[in-house]
């Protein structure tokens, strides 16, 4: 059963992708995070993630970085708390983006790592998911079961670098994840 992963990092992917290969899917992952700020950022999560699919041994599919779409998106928003208005767009940009290109790529079932981050809305997300592809959304929460404490001790092992904020120019202001 095949699922395309929205991946919003490599470090997130890891835990994620072991859970879901667990349950018995193939998964391809998905790397599209228009949100993140700035392009240097944006190219060394992207590479750090080509490398953990290197390592998971799992297909990655390259989004666009359509970061202006991204920002007119959230225009007006950008003095909004994280878990605010502007992350439930950004939510659904890439949720969206991922629901197009599972179909797209004919992948019945899609998800995304969102939910590992513990400070992360699993309810807000699944919610959002569900709205865009009822039961081709698969519902989970990553964080359960250590989601996060495994892909921080992955990141470790491997000595990656982690990130101390969210993605945005906002949550990079405010430094948090
Ligand atoms: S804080 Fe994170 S989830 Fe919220 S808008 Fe910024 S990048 Fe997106």
């Amino acid at each position: 059963m095949k699922i395309l992963l929205h991946i919003c990092c490599g470090v997130c992917a890891s835990s994620v992708m072991e859970r879901l290969k667990e349950e018995g899917f193939e998964v391809i992952g998905f790397f599209y995070n228009p949100n993140i700020h700035p392009g240097e950022e944006y190219k060394r999560r992207l590479e750090i993630t080509r490398q953990v699919a290197h390592i998971l041994d799992f297909p990655l599919v390259e989004g666009v970085y359509d970061k202006e779409n991204w920002f007119k998106l959230t225009a007006g928003l950008e003095n909004e708390p994280e878990g605010g208005s502007r992350c439930a767009i950004c939510f659904g940009m890439r949720l969206e983006k991922t629901r197009e290109k599972a179909s797209e790529l004919d992948i019945p079932y899609f998800t995304t790592t969102l939910t590992v981050s513990p400070h992360k809305n699993a309810m807000l997300i699944n919610k959002i998911g569900k709205e865009l592809g009822a039961e081709n959304f698969i519902e989970r929460d990553f964080k359960k079961m250590a989601g996060a404490k495994l892909a921080m001790e992955f990141a470790r092992r491997h000595n990656f670098y982690r990130q101390n904020y969210c993605g945005c120019a906002s949550s990079m202001k405010s430094n948090q994840k």
